[in-house]
């Protein structure tokens, strides 16, 4: 079974004051319903702190993200009890994450995670496996469902799937097989040839004015060469509606 988050506590926050903890089903959905202003959201809210798109790690909540609105003398303390997830740096499991925002202690925002071994440092890697989707707090399904950043549902998604797609050579080495057999009939088009080979001398052109090569830094300018060729490939379009 893949990561997954078994409790959420929550203190401080919001309309909540003492310690809430929610447990999350094994298999079910969990249905969270109360009336107007009971706090729903700030549960999601809380959910979103810790595993949506910004890192917490140095997030200044507002007054009114306080309960009683004030920041002095509360801290807010929102914590995940999670099973399934490796640590990054070593075989150990990460057993808790947890965030806090106390206005009067030494270290004013930690987010740190308890671990089977000594790490302690939560790693974009680890919250990464834990792959939360809060789209009730913004109701930005359609957001999440693009690639508009790194951290959109979609991307995350996408990035996973990447790396499993890689975590072996032997299907790697079978995908650029097949790879480049798409290539070669590709090239069979003619437009496409011609285009290809114009994307090419595009890139060795830029290269070569580069100070110190494109060699390998090639990744980096991509872009770069692609907003060059760009013009080559509306002419060629020009001449090849169909491409
Ligand atoms: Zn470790």
């Amino acid at each position: 079974m893949g990561p997954r988050i078994e409790a959420l506590g929550i203190k401080g926050y919001r309309s909540i004051d003492g310690l809430i903890r929610i447990r999350f089903p094994k298999t079910d959905p969990l249905v969270i319903f109360g009336e107007n202003n009971a706090g729903k959201s700030n549960i999601l809210r809380a959910l979103d702190l810790i595993f949506g798109e910004s890192w917490p790690g140095n997030y200044k909540p507002e007054d009114h993200e306080f309960f009683g609105r004030l920041a002095e003398g509360n801290a807010i303390k929102i914590y995940a009890k999670v099973s399934g997830l490796a640590c990054s740096k070593c075989d150990g499991t990460v057993q808790e994450l947890h965030w806090q925002y106390d206005p009067d202690a030494e270290k004013v925002c930690d987010f740190y995670c308890v671990a089977t071994c000594d790490h302690t440092y939560v790693t974009n890697e680890v919250r990464r496996d834990l792959f939360a989707m809060t789209v009730g707090v913004r109701r930005d399904l359609s957001w999440q469902l693009s690639y508009n950043s790194k951290w959109t549902t979609l991307s995350k998604l996408m990035r996973r799937f990447h790396d499993r797609l890689v975590s072996d050579p032997v299907r790697v080495e079978r995908l650029k097989v097949e790879y480049a057999t798409l290539v070669s009939i590709f090239q069979e088009v003619s437009e496409f040839a011609e285009f290809s080979s114009g994307l090419r001398s595009a890139v060795e052109d830029f290269g070569g004015n580069l100070r110190y090569g494109a060699g390998g830094r090639l990744l980096g300018v991509r872009r770069v060469e692609l907003l060059q060729v760009a013009p080559r490939l509306s002419s060629l379009q020009r001449r090849a509606p169909h491409l």
